[in-house]
């Protein structure tokens, strides 16, 4: 049986870990590229989310079921933050042939 889709964002690459200064707000290209919108940008989930502290936003995929494999992202992140492994995707199940 074929594995599912797993998309991993390193954090420590893509936002303000670790002295990084990556802010996802200004750079969007994994958003922008993503056809099937597997991808969304939010403030962390916390009690007391400071929207406009750039600290607090991050890109989480939040879709990987709809991943068709393309690789876009990981070819556009100019940190190389983000990994995908494509595997078994509603897309390719609903579309054999993808
Ligand atoms: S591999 Fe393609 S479809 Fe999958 S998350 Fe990246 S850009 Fe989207
Ligand atoms: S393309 Fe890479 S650096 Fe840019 S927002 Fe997406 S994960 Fe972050």
């Amino acid at each position: 049986m074929v594995a599912r889709t797993k998309i991993k964002i390193d954090y420590s690459k893509c936002g303000y870990e670790e002295g990084v200064n990556v802010d996802p707000r200004e750079c969007r290209k994994c958003l922008n590229t993503c056809d099937p919108a597997v991808f969304l940008m939010h403030p962390t989930l916390e009690d007391h989310p400071d929207p406009f502290n750039p600290e607090k936003w991050k890109i989480t995929a939040v879709w990987p079921s709809m991943c068709t494999g393309c690789m876009r992202c990981v070819e556009v992140c100019p940190e190389g933050a983000i990994e995908v492994k494509p595997g078994r995707s509603l897309l390719s199940m609903l579309l054999p042939g993808l």
